[in-house]
């Protein structure tokens, strides 16, 4: 076998325990940071005021007001707020939406960011920041917004919706799931990526009967962990592309749209990847890991169909239009036909064919 891959450690520090919110104040301490600005949705503020508390003084400001995708706007006046209160730090806590916001204020200010991840989204684990305007998203890389500790606290899992739970492990799982096709996969990711998606399929089940056994909220967010740090490591393909877009431009939420789509994709995908496909049915324990994947999201009560999501089906060439324009490297071909194949699908929230 030809072994030829390039690997690149991140810096990082990750604490993960039940109760690693209480060490929130020790580690920004730890990075000298004394004029932290909190970060959260509207939702969550009242948590970020908790969590916060022992901040005491070191808070400079508190700013509830992240928002799904990054709009420019909310970007603009936490970039302000950030600097008015002479912030030299940001704690952020919640999901993918409020750790996008924080990564917005270091990406123009270099601010280090702590996150305390309360989904399974894993950008806390990415160099990967966004930013909405117009319908569209932009994406880029930049090593500042990479958070410079993160604490994994399962607890603060625990009130994630049902619903949300398994739409927000299945997101996870798709990073990892692309992360093992990526033509930047290191043997290290590819072991991180399976590891992940053993994880969180073995857990979801148990959250679906019992959302606050504590051992699976930890394994869910260990294998959240793990699939962030594969998704931080690769280049992503189609699956990622198609998702990205029906946010930007319909505004669909985020994981609920990853849930739909994944099955899709990856029957297009798997059977141009021996290798991927291999660690997948090893990983999940099937043969056909786009099927099995489908049928777990369903029977754990996850919405498939795109059109009950909100996209309209008259949106679908829109999609494809944009998806052609720039395509993304990916195994299977991106032809009209593997798109409307996909979206097709996914519209209507059939089994992959
Ligand atoms: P989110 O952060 O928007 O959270 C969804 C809703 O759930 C919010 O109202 C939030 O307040 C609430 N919530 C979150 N955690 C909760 C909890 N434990 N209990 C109760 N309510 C809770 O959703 P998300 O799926 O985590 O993040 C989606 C966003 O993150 C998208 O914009 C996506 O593009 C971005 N993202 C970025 C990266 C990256 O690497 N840059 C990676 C993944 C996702």
């Amino acid at each position: 076998m030809t072994r030829d891959f390039v690997h690149e450690t991140r810096p990082g520090r990750v604490v993960f325990a039940a109760g690693a919110r209480h060490r929130l104040a020790a580690e920004t301490e730890r990075l000298g940071l004394r004029r932290l600005i909190v970060i959260s949705t509207p939702e969550q503020a009242e948590l970020a005021g908790e969590l916060a508390a022992p901040l005491r003084d070191r808070v400079a400001a508190r700013h509830p007001h992240a928002a799904m995708h990054v709009p420019a706007e909310v970007a603009a006046a936490a970039v302000a707020r950030a600097r008015e209160t002479g912030a030299d730090g940001c704690v952020a806590v919640g999901g993918g939406s409020a750790i996008g916001l924080a990564k917005a204020i270091a990406r123009e200010t270099g601010l280090p960011i702590v996150a305390l991840p309360t989904t399974y989204a894993g950008s806390e684990m990415t160099p990967i920041w966004g930013v909405s305007e117009d319908g569209r998203k932009t994406t880029g890389r930049d090593p500042k917004v990479l958070p410079a500790t993160v604490l994994y606290d399962p607890e603060l899992t625990v009130t994630l919706p049902p619903a949300l739970t398994i739409t927000s492990g299945v997101n996870a799982l798709a990073h990892s799931a692309e992360a093992l096709y990526a033509p930047d996969c290191s043997p290290v990711t590819a072991l991180v990526a399976a590891e992940s998606v053993r994880a969180l399929a073995g857990a979801l089940p148990r959250l679906r009967d019992s959302p606050s056994n504590p051992d699976a909220r930890a394994d869910a967010l260990y294998g959240a962990w793990l699939a962030g740090a594969a998704l931080g490591s690769t280049t992503m393909s189609l699956h990622h592309q198609l998702c990205h877009i029906l946010g930007g431009t319909f505004d669909l939420p985020h994981a609920q749209t990853h849930t739909a789509v994944l099955p899709h994709v990856l029957a297009v995908n798997l059977p141009h990847v021996p290798a991927a496909l291999a660690a997948l049915r090893s990983a999940l324990g099937a043969a056909d890991p786009a099927g099995h994947l489908f049928h777990l999201a369903r029977d754990l009560g996850a919405e498939m169909s795109l059109k009950i999501l909100g996209l309209p089906e008259d949106g679908l060439t829109a999609v494809i239009d944009q998806a052609l324009a720039s395509p993304y490297a990916n195994p299977a071909p991106v032809t009209e036909a593997a798109l409307r194949r996909i979206l097709d699908g996914a519209l209507t929230g059939r089994p992959p064919a």
